[in-house]
């Protein structure tokens, strides 16, 4: 059994706001926004983080930079924004699922803390 939090969401067992979806990725609003837009792109296929991206999963990542991509125009993301993938718990990662914060509509410092 999968107990997997972002798996539970990208299947649609967990109520999400969907932001976009395809074949492989799946975007959702954070719940807990640290930005005026602050979404979250996911592989829809587990991976733990960003240190388990090897030559098998890795075009899943040009995936989700694709979606990004695509989100951010659809938007109006002009301005700019930032993207995040925290790996491990000294870096902040709470969900061991890989995901990219997409954080937008606020003035971001550097380095950040
Ligand atoms: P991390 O801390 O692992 O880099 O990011 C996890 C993110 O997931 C956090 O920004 C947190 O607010 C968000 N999050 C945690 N649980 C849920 C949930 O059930 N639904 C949504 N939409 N976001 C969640
Ligand atoms: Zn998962």
């Amino acid at each position: 059994m999968n107990d997997c939090l972002f798996c539970k969401i990208a299947a649609g067992e967990i109520p999400s706001t969907k932001v976009y979806e395809d074949e492989y990725v799946y975007a959702f609003n954070d719940i807990d926004p640290k930005a005026p837009t602050h979404i979250l792109f996911i592989p829809k296929q587990h991976i733990q983080s960003a240190a388990h991206i090897d030559g098998d999963n890795s075009f899943i990542v040009s995936k989700i930079f694709e979606a990004i991509s695509k989100v951010a125009k659809d938007l109006g993301l002009d301005d700019g924004f930032r993207v995040v993938s925290n790996v491990g718990e000294s870096a902040g990662q709470t969900v061991p699922h890989l995901h990219f914060h997409v954080l937008s509509g606020r003035d971001m410092t550097w380095p950040p803390g």
